[in-house]
């Protein structure tokens, strides 16, 4: 599976998979310019929670798990602790006079309290390889297919008469063998939400493989097999990559308006200010063109309101599962990302028109967020990016044997 391109529509979306491709490029360029600056490279988290649901102590000794955080004295006045906690939330009045308006229990996500937590330097931190593994991983992810994802599991999904063979650590065989609905009886809504989580685990996997360390020699660089062991092998999990990075960019494309209207201070001149907000723009072109899903045909029926409560209450789970990541770099990054996707439900699911003017409601989005929904379609781009190298390199070796 590895040379093949997937074609044709992509499931559950307005969007096909050759529009993704011949836009992808250009999205991660500009994307990975915008990243750059300081107003996106910033990110501040709360590292140091304690895992809710179970006592984790599979803590990684990898000097790779390790992350830098960076002096408060570095970032712009506006943004540290006793500004935040008086910026953050939308006044009392704010919250009453407009419709629509969104209240923190409409968020998917439990955000880090913004008054704790340290800032932390995206760029110098990159999401790659750093030899987390084995149980506490596994339990990670096994909690959030098992307990929060509505029970769903891959062969539920999957169009294969047969799951594809598969070497599973014990800690996980649960969870694939205890689901056997197809997708026919499995209702659209979790469908898309196991395809935010598989896509999102593919996407990772994607990075690790990518930028993957042989442990033997110390050297860096892409991993093929690895690749093809996690994602190549399973297409639908390839194609979920594809469905979030549509999802993200309808996000990206809906709350355009509002983004086109944010301060970006933090380059330290209005030209360099200025500049972020051109990239922003450059970015929010692209996303109305490859950004095609329809979030009306979600969340309508009789039960829509419970199905609703429950998508959001998983996906909480899954933010706060973030927490019992025992590598601190997987944790800052799982954290951006759950964040991210968190914040472009919201923006999909919870906010009306009204409540996406800029100029009605020019509180909606913390930094924090706006911050985490462009790393995260970054890193899906990304994902994307590095799979056609993947398939480049995959092509050199067929031709070398
Ligand atoms: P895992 O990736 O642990 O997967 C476990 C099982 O889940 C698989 O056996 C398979 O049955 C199933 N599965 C795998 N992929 C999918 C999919 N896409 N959809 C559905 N089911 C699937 N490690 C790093 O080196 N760097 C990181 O930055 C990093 N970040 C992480 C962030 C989080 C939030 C978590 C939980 C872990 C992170 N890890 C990271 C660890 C990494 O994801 C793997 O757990 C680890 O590399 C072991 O991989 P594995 O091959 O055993 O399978």
């Amino acid at each position: 599976h590895c040379q093949q391109v997937p074609t044709g529509p992509i499931e559950t979306t307005l969007c096909d998979f050759e529009t993704v491709e011949s836009y992808n490029d250009e999205l991660y360029t500009q994307l990975h310019d915008l990243v750059q600056t300081p107003f996106f490279k910033y990110y501040r988290a709360d590292l140091y929670r304690e895992c809710p649901f179970w006592q984790e102590n599979g803590y990684c000794m990898n000097r790779e798990c390790a992350i830098t955080t960076v002096d408060e004295s570095e970032i712009p006045p506006s943004w540290r602790a006793s500004e935040l906690s008086r910026l953050e939330l939308p006044s009392e009045d704010l919250r009453n006079t407009i419709p629509g308006c969104y209240y923190r229990d409409s968020d998917f996500c439990f955000l880090d309290d913004l008054s704790e937590g340290d800032y932390v330097d995206l760029t110098a931190n990159p999401e790659r390889f750093t030899g987390y593994t084995g149980p506490s991983a596994h339990r990670v992810w096994a909690s959030i297919y098992e307990e929060n994802c509505f029970g769903i599991s891959e062969w539920a999904l999957s169009s294969a008469p047969n799951p594809a063979p598969v070497t599973l650590p014990d800690s996980m065989t649960g969870v694939l063998r205890s689901e056997g609905a197809d997708s026919s009886r499995t209702c659209l809504e979790k469908r898309v939400y196991y395809k935010i989580i598989s896509g999102l685990h593919a996407s990772i996997s994607t990075h690790i493989c990518y930028e993957f360390m042989n442990q033997t020699t110390g050297e860096w660089s892409p991993n093929l097999e690895c690749f093809i062991n996690r994602v190549a092998a399973y297409p639908e999990r390839l194609q979920y990559i594809y469905f979030d990075l549509v999802l993200l960019t309808r996000a990206v494309a809906r709350i355009g308006p509002y983004l086109s209207a944010y301060d970006y201070c933090g380059t330290g001149t209005h030209k360099g200010d200025d500049d972020t907000l051109n990239q922003v723009k450059n970015v929010i072109g692209i996303a109305q063109t490859v950004g095609k899903f329809d979030e009306t045909v979600l969340f309508r029926g009789e039960n829509a309101a419970i199905l609703k409560e429950e998508f959001k209450q998983h996906f909480r789970n899954v933010t706060r599962i973030m927490d019992c990541v025992g590598c601190d770099k997987c944790r800052l990054w799982g954290k951006v990302q759950t964040s991210g996707v968190g914040t472009a439900l919201k923006i999909l699911f919870e906010l009306d028109e009204k409540a996406l003017d800029p100029h009605l409601n020019s509180n909606l989005l913390s930094r924090s967020e706006v911050v985490a929904l462009i790393n995260t379609l970054h890193r899906l781009s990304e994902s994307l990016y590095f799979v056609n190298e993947f398939r480049k390199i995959w092509a050199e070796t067929a031709q070398s044997e």
